[in-house]
């Protein structure tokens, strides 16, 4: 179907409208008519209202006439050339003049060449005489005219659609982050955007790209695979889509992405090609982070040994995320290095030095101890020589970190809960490689993950060490409840074998070789102190014949002998030379020592096994040793026991020896029981016979004494000088005997009880002079002084008079005769209102201190030799001594040799009656024992009593 035409038709003549219409109807034309009457109306048709009046060429007008020819309009305009206000050409000029492009075909009334030229200079479609008006002059006219607006209008479309469609893409290619090269076949220039020059960091003025250049910036690892790539484009049409790394200026390489098509003649050769090139390092890095953190994940989770993942971790680290990785963390407030990977080989002697010398401390000036503090991660992009320095602890730890070329760090805390476990320090050495936010970011997820792991690692190793613990505890104790009941076992048997040591010792190693599965055979051998060596006691089990130990036991060197000597448990495997020297090598030989606290080593207790070298281990070594306790507590239990038998039966022999000998000592005793009183008898027989011959012999002394002076005393002396000479030393003689006899006697009388004392009241000093003065003739013949010290305020006494005499002629004599010059004197004193003291005091030859304490004894002389100077029977001191005690009164003596003696005795003044005589039984014994020396004493005594007289 035909198009419809809109025609706008200006005409003011109703007629001539009519013919128009006629004639385009009859052409066939399907036209949309409009009518204007006027120039001006057709303007306002053509051009809106408000153009229409203003009737210039502004470009303010074109702008808006250009708006409005935009829009859909008339195809095209029939005008006539009179119109009421102009002519056509006006109105011809007035729409050109406003840049319709709408063809305009003028009817003209009049042929008029110059007219027909005029309006189409001014821009006319076409003219058409009115005359010539036909269906067919109009229709050609119009038709020809819109095809030719109609393809302009198209074409001016098409040539907006294009600016259009340049002007955007001009837009995107210059907004588009992707480069754009086209690169000339046959010359090698290669045209690029300016995109392309920031991914490779060059400008345009520095370098002519060319596809040598493009080469040279290539990854060396991407170059062969990248020509490849082209090559198989441009021969074969494969199409080109590739990845590859560009060098970018600073050193860095940029992941790129590039797409490209060849350019092909009629022949199908490439002549061009062209195409676009990407950055995609920032997806590509994400994409590798992501693989990382997958891969770090993957190792993170692949195991709880956190030891071993952190290492490996930092491994994995380096070189995609740092050259140097280390990985510390804080286990019971000491820093560990779990992690340490350098990409660089050669450091491998500072890290040692560093890890030797430098590790470091948690409240130290490190950065990575200042991260674990504070779970603040740092970043340092560029690290200056100064923070090198701050780092460090002295200038051999800066050189080395400084050789090492840190030029960024970055430190990412290992946080849990807010508490830091340790750090990851990652360390970039290559100028190219700062860290930046978006690396940390990723230290940061690496170490979120590494904590967790680590967390679950520690709380897996306690998890593990506890119950590991526990299944330890539990395999102890089960360990020990079978010991104990081994033991106990042992013990048991031990106990009942205490009295029989080999018994118990055989006991022993069947029990041990039957407790411990490996035992084949046990021994035991004990320490003889005798050879100084071990001796094999006893053993059981298998084969124990072969057994030659003799050879194995040297004292000094012999496995067995220092298991005696250090006390430690010994385990001999694999036939070694030790064993060697055995006959039959067994394959395995444990031996302990047999030793208590209380029994010490006492030998050694072995278990082996003949062909099996493991068949020992740590829990049969405890149960040796304990059973070695036990046996060193049970052999010196039975040792005891044995000694404590032995000692029983010797008891038992020493009693019944004690018994034998209790029994000959009571028949002793008893004999002695006879003979004492056969001794008292015969004691008393002798004072009888002394008492009574001193009797007997009194009488006819007193006889010989009596007749003797009888016949000195006639007045006319019918004896002859020597005859009268004879008689007086008969008197003087038995005068002396009968002074010896009453002695005897007295002695006698003292030693059977029977001297009594006679009392009376007297006064002491007239009996101190009577008796001074009665011995003063014997102190003149000696010319010896004798003198008086009466110191008595009352010298009255209630005592024996007679014996008191006796003891001071006894004292008194014996100073005279025991005292060549000087004096002897006789003091007398009173020492308290009731005792008296009467000292007599010599110059004599005193007596020797070792003699003091025996003159009192009796016939005690200190000269005994029958040639002694000094006569006497040696009992004058101990009838005195016995006399003075009867007087309840002491007597002691001072004296030392060749300086005198004094004689001290004190009494009572008033001695009590006792009623009884002077009883010594005590001094029966000496007195008879000695009775046969008494005797000769005695004897002697009577011939000596007065030296230069004789008794004939
Ligand atoms: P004797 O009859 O020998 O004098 P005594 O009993 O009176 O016996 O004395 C014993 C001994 O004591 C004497 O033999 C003498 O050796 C020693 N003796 C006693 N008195 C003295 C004295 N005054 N000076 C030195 N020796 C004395």
């Amino acid at each position: 179907m035909e198009e419809i035409i809109n025609i706008l038709v200006v005409e003011d003549d109703e007629v001539d409208r009519m013919a128009v219409s006629r004639a385009l109807k009859k052409a066939g034309i399907s036209a949309e008519m409009a009518v204007a009457v006027d120039c001006k109306s057709a303007l306002k048709a053509l051009l809106g209202d408000d153009l229409s009046e203003n009737d210039n060429s502004s470009s303010e007008a074109t702008a808006h006439a250009n708006t409005a020819l935009s829009e859909p309009s008339f195809d095209c305009v029939l005008l006539d050339y009179r119109l009421p206000d102009g002519d056509g050409l006006a109105l011809v000029q007035s729409v050109r003049g406003a840049g319709l492009k709408v063809p305009l075909v003028v009817l003209t009334g009049q042929g008029d060449e110059q007219t027909a030229v005029d309006l189409m200079k001014a821009g006319a479609s076409d003219y058409l005489p009115k005359s010539k008006l036909s269906p067919e002059t109009i229709s050609r006219s119009v038709r020809n005219a819109v095809r030719l607006y109609r393809a302009q209008k198209e074409a001016a479309s098409a040539q907006e659609r294009l600016r259009e469609s340049e002007e955007r893409y001009r837009l995107v290619l210059e907004g588009s982050n992707d480069g754009i090269w086209d690169w000339d076949l046959m010359t090698h220039a290669i045209y690029c955007n300016d995109r392309l020059y920031e991914i490779t960091g060059l400008s345009a003025d520095e370098a002519d790209v060319s596809y040598d250049l493009v080469c040279q910036l290539l990854h060396p690892a991407d170059r062969m695979r990248i020509s490849q790539a082209v090559a198989a484009h441009l021969e074969d049409n494969v199409e080109l889509d590739v990845e590859f790394r560009l060098l970018h200026r600073s050193g860095e390489y940029r992941y790129c992405m590039a797409r490209g098509k060849a350019w092909r003649d009629a022949q199908g050769r490439p002549f061009r090609m062209s195409g676009v090139i990407s950055d995609i390092t920032e997806r590509k890095r994400a994409e590798e982070s992501l693989r990382f953190l997958a891969e770090a994940s993957a190792l993170l989770s692949a195991s709880l040994d956190y030891e071993k993942t952190l290492d490996r971790l930092a491994r994995l680290a380096v070189p995609f995320l740092a050259d140097l990785c280390i990985v510390d963390i804080v286990e019971d407030g000491v820093v560990r290095r779990m992690g340490v990977a350098h990409a660089d080989p050669h450091w491998k002697e500072q890290m040692q030095k560093l890890e030797d010398f430098y590790s470091p401390d948690l409240n130290g000036t490190h950065p990575a101890m200042k991260v674990i503090r504070t779970g603040d991660a740092a970043l340092v992009s560029e690290v200056t020589e100064e923070e090198l320095m701050a780092a460090t602890r002295n200038a051999e730890h800066w050189q080395i970190v400084r050789e090492m070329g840190f030029k960024s760090y970055m430190i990412v805390p290992l946080l849990v809960r807010g508490r830091a476990l340790g750090a990851i320090s990652l360390v970039s050495t290559q100028q190219s490689r700062c860290y930046r936010p978006t690396d940390l970011a990723l230290a940061e997820e690496l170490a979120r993950r590494a904590a967790l792991s680590l967390e679950n690692g520690q709380l897996y190793r306690e998890t593990n060490e506890t119950s590991e613990n526990l299944r330890q505890a539990i395999l102890i104790l089960g360990e020990q409840q079978q010991q104990l009941r081994t033991l106990q076992q042992l013990t048991n048997l031990l106990n009942q074998r205490l009295t029989d040591l080999p018994g118990l010792l055989r006991e022993m190693v069947e029990a041990v070789a039957g407790a411990i599965p490996g035992a084949q055979f046990c021994f035991i051998m004990l320490n003889n102190p005798q050879c100084d060596g071990l001796v094999l006691t006893v053993m059981a089990g298998m084969d124990t014949e072969k057994l030659r130990l003799e050879n194995a036991l040297s004292p000094k060197d012999g496995l067995f002998s220092r298991v005696l000597s250090t006390g430690k448990a010994q385990l001999i495997q694999g036939r070694s030379s030790e064993l060697s020297k055995l006959e039959e090598v067994p394959a395995a030989i444990y031996a302990a020592a047999i030793e208590s606290v209380q029994s010490g080593r006492l030998g050694v207790l072995a278990i082996g096994h003949w062909d099996d070298e493991n068949a020992f281990d740590e829990e049969d070594r405890n149960l040796l040793v304990a059973v070695g306790e036990q046996a060193a507590i049970a052999i010196d239990n039975a040792r005891m026991i044995k000694a404590l038998e032995e000692q029983e039966k010797r008891l038992e022999d020493q009693n019944e020896m004690l018994a034998h000998k209790n029994k000959e000592l009571e028949n002793q005793r008893q004999q002695l029981q006879l003979n004492n009183l056969q001794l008292l008898e015969a004691a008393r027989l002798k004072s009888q016979f002394l008492a009574t011959m001193s009797h007997e012999l009194r009488t006819p002394m007193n006889a010989i004494i009596g007749f003797s002076q009888l016949l000195l005393r006639q007045r006319q002396s019918s004896l002859v000088p020597k005859q009268a000479d004879m008689i007086q030393r008969i008197l003087s003689n038995g005068k002396h005997l009968l002074a010896l006899i009453n002695e005897i006697l007295d002695l006698s009388k003292i030693e059977a009880g029977r001297l009594e004392l006679k009392l009376e009241a007297f006064n002491l000093m007239t009996l101190v002079r009577s008796t001074v003065d009665e011995l003063r003739p014997l102190a003149d013949e000696r010319h010896l002084a004798l003198y008086i010290h009466d110191n008595v305020q009352n010298a009255n006494v209630i005592n024996d008079s007679v014996r008191l005499r006796q003891i001071l002629v006894n004292l008194l004599s014996n100073g005279i005769k025991f005292t060549q010059t000087g004096s002897v004197e006789v003091e007398v004193r009173e020492i308290s209102p009731d005792r008296l003291a009467i000292a007599v005091k010599d110059s004599g030859i005193g007596i020797a201190e070792a003699e003091l304490e025996h003159i009192f004894e009796e016939f005690r002389q200190i000269d005994q030799t029958i040639t002694r100077k000094y006569a006497g029977t040696g009992l004058g001191l101990a009838i005195t001594k016995s006399l003075v005690q009867l007087m309840q009164g002491t007597i002691t003596v001072e004296s030392k040799l060749g300086q005198g003696s004094t004689f001290r005795i004190e009494l009572p003044r008033a001695v009590k009656a006792t009623g009884q005589g002077f009883h010594a039984i005590g001094k029966v014994r000496t007195l008879l024992g000695a009775s046969s020396l008494a005797d000769s004493t005695l004897t002697q005594s009577v011939q000596k009593r007065r030296p230069g007289r004789r008794l004939y």
